[in-house]
């Protein structure tokens, strides 16, 4: 645990240390879960939204984009169900005065369960070496199971009283698991009480005619609302989709994690408007399209797994969670919900208006059913920095820090660095420099010695350095360095634009799809 927490607070001060993620407002002692992305950040922020978007739109030809507006009409709130069931249930401790979200207190009792799990699959795995089967012995060991079995029963309890709105019962079920304040160690717990995460504002110059607004806190009622506008405008026959980058926000009872839950946040969401009745093929496919768009970025199978709901949302018919391996455990990272008819439905109720598709072939006026693809922009960015950031012990026995990011997401992709400051070095990577630029994010280092300069470089995450030296000058010829293996080779500096160009091709990572 320990561990975990020194591994998570290196991960914070490396992306502020770097220029990735700045405390909001941190001149006045910062602002609660709200952060600022700096140089580095935000073109890290940029090139994932744009993973996302060329996966969604670009390359599918029945999905389409939309860029609705963070303010809605506030009915919109009604008919989505946020306004009377956006709630997530608190929990004070009397000792400490500290404020949990009780669902989250129990699922981490039952992620320590998991935990567990993972220790006596280490264990084994040391006892029977090569033999060593998994599968078999997450099937069969007795303790694993009667711990998976622990897990699921609590997990579908708590399901169940959410469910039903018995928050006495999630207050029964935290006091029988004795689950006690991480802070205080103490189990003086308040009732389990509801409370609304929508943040309210107001439109309009006075108050007496101002209309109550609420700050959008999720992106996929934007889409809802617009979906007979695009379907008629853009002509789309069912099944297709319409995908959207945008902030959402939450007033998030405990928000102690960094990037991870935050109070402003984005969101790229897809909705995929559907044939009532197919909802569960194209659930299946959908997370399966969404798991391979996470493999292709290479961070390791072993660090997603699914995680299908017990405790359903007001709105779905089915849900599951791609789960990622953060510094702090497996935890959710996407969402993917089949929605059924629920909002359409909904806002044809409160707006009185058809929001329905005529299908040519039946004949027949339907309202569309739903599959949703819902992932956290900011979220992904940790996903993908903690993945990153590694301490290396090397050959000589020296360690390095090294940002190993996918090098389709590097914010920059190549450094140039001329050996020494003198001698036409520099104004001649500075033509390189200025040759690249138009391709790719170049930095230019020329302080230090070239060793340190690496490091720097490996730090920032950035894929490949250039060193321009005396030779240069005389062949034309430079060094590329490769971050992940160290690896350096001589060519000529015509030759650069397309060896970086090789690995850093969106094209190419996509594909992998
Ligand atoms: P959680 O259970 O973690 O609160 P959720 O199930 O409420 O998340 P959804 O409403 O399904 O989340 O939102 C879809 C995605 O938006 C999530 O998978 C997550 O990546 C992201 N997300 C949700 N809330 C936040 C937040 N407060 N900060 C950052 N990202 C968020």
């Amino acid at each position: 645990m320990a561990n975990q927490e020194d591994d998570f607070k290196k991960v914070i001060s490396h992306a502020k240390e770097y220029g990735y993620v700045f405390q909001s407002s941190e001149i006045y002692d910062g602002l609660s879960a709200v952060y600022d992305y700096g140089q580095n950040g935000a073109e890290l922020k940029k090139n994932i939204r744009e993973y996302w978007w060329k996966a969604m739109v670009q390359l599918n030809d029945n999905i389409v984009g939309l860029d609705a507006a963070i303010f809605m009409h506030p009915t919109t709130w009604k008919a989505s169900g946020h306004t009377d069931a956006f709630n997530d249930p608190l929990i004070d401790n009397k000792d400490s005065k500290k404020r949990y979200r009780a669902d989250v207190l129990v699922e981490d009792y039952v992620g320590k369960l998991d935990a567990k799990i993972e220790k006596e699959v280490v264990k084994a795995k040391k006892r029977f070496g090569e033999k060593f089967n998994k599968q078999e012995f997450m099937t069969t060991n007795a303790k694993v199971l009667e711990y998976q079995e622990r897990g699921k029963a609590i997990l579908k309890r708590l399901g169940q009283s959410l469910g039903k709105e018995n928050l006495a019962d999630v207050k029964a079920l935290i006091e029988e698991l004795e689950i006690a304040c991480p802070m205080s160690g103490s189990r003086n717990w308040t009732d389990v009480k509801q409370f609304n995460l929508m943040f309210g504002t107001k439109l309009g110059a006075s108050a007496e005619n101002s209309t109550d607004l609420f700050l959008r806190p999720e992106t996929a009622q934007g889409i809802f609302v617009n979906f007979l506008n695009v379907q008629k405008s853009g002509r789309m026959k069912i099944p297709f989709g319409i995908a959207q980058t945008g902030k959402a926000f939450r007033n998030e009872i405990v928000a102690r994690q960094f990037i991870f839950r935050m109070r402003e946040f984005e969101q790229m969401e897809m909705q995929f408007f559907i044939q009532p009745g197919t909802q569960m093929e194209w659930y299946e496919i959908w997370k399966e399209r969404r798991m391979k768009w996470h493999l292709s970025l290479g961070m390791g199978a072993e660090n997603y797994r699914f995680h299908d709901h017990e405790k359903l949302a007001h709105y779905a018919d089915a849900a599951a969670d791609i789960e990622f391996r953060f510094p702090f455990g497996f935890k959710e990272l996407e969402g993917i919900h089949s929605r059924t008819d629920f909002d359409l439905g909904n806002h044809e109720k409160y707006s009185g208006k058809k929001l329905q598709y005529f299908d040519h072939e039946t004949n027949k006026n339907y309202v569309p059913y739903v599959l949703e693809t819902s992932i956290g922009l900011d979220r992904m960015f940790l996903a993908v920095f903690s993945n990153a950031l590694q301490e290396e012990t090397l050959e000589n026995g020296t360690t390095r820090t090294v940002l190993k990011l996918p090098a389709v997401l590097a914010p920059n992709k190549v450094a140039i660095l001329p050996l020494v400051k003198k001698d036409g070095l520099p104004e001649l990577a500075q033509k390189l420099v200025d040759d690249l630029k138009w391709d790719f994010n170049v930095t230019y280092d020329e302080k230090d010695a070239v060793g340190r300069r690496y490091r720097r470089q490996d730090a920032n995450g950035t894929p490949f350095c250039v060193t321009v030296d005396h030779q240069s000058l005389e062949d034309g010829t430079v060094t590329l360095r490769h971050r992940d293996t160290m690896a350096q080779e001589r060519m000529d500096m015509s030759a650069v634009a397309d060896a970086v160009a090789k690995e850093v091709d969106m094209r190419e990572w996509l594909k992998r799809i």
